[in-house]
């Protein structure tokens, strides 16, 4: 199977991150700015560095934007170009179209118009640290819908040489405990009668509410 090609639009710190991460996983990647000083600074880090407006529908149809399975729009600050840059990589006919909002409004617009995903990654890392200083137990959380969350939760001493079963768990506060990390190791099937170890993580998928109750009853 072909790996997929990827172009970048806006080379900040959002979009340059996200254009040499994916190099440096084995993908194409076309990263693309108009100021010629971002694109200098990530030449050496992707497969195509250029400078182009991305505004300017002729020269993304030159940069051959419409063959990439998957273009991101990481332009931040200018709301104006961001839109216009999602309209056109839209109407030419882009699969799949990832784009970086500033606000809610920016991002109802930008679903509007046919993003296939709006990403909100300050408000998103703020919400995870404001909550990790919240619950220091929790390690990572993981919205799969508006309703249901997978977290990552370090055994709280309650917990420590006991099992699943003893701990009522499912029925206690209906979650379900997917994993436990040792270590290394990763149990993806944990046992209802094998005892949990102090350092052990849980990989627990729940009801937000659901979560939110084991979190504070055990932050
Ligand atoms: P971040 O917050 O991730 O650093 P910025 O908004 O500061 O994001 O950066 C956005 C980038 O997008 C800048 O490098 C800017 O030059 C680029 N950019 C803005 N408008 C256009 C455009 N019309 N065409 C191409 N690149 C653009």
């Amino acid at each position: 199977m072909l790996k997929k090609q990827y172009a970048v639009i806006g080379l900040g710190r959002f979009g340059s991150s996200v254009a040499a991460y994916l190099t440096g996983m084995g993908y194409e990647v076309l990263a693309v700015d108009d100021n010629e000083e971002r694109v200098q600074d990530i030449v050496h880090q992707v497969t195509h560095a250029v400078s182009a407006d991305s505004t300017d529908e002729e020269a993304m149809k030159a940069l051959g934007i419409r063959n990439f399975d998957v273009v991101v729009v990481a332009i931040g600050q200018d709301i104006q170009a961001s839109i216009m840059t999602t309209l056109i990589v839209k109407e030419l006919g882009v699969p799949h179209i990832v784009v970086k909002a500033q606000n809610d409004m920016h991002g109802k617009v930008l679903s509007k118009i046919g993003a296939d995903k709006v990403v909100f990654p300050e408000r998103d890392m703020g919400l995870r640290v404001a909550h990790h200083l919240i619950s220091p137990n929790i390690l990572e959380h993981i919205e799969l819908s508006g309703d249901f969350s997978i977290v990552e939760m370090k055994a709280p001493p309650a917990f420590v040489n006991k099992n699943l079963k003893q701990l009522d768990f499912r029925a206690k506060f209906g979650c379900n405990v997917l994993a436990v990390k040792r270590g290394e190791d990763m149990d993806i099937a944990p046992r209802a009668d094998a005892p949990l170890l102090q350092g052990d993580v849980l990989v627990i998928v729940g009801k937000n509410e659901r979560l939110m109750k084991l979190e504070q009853t055990y932050a």
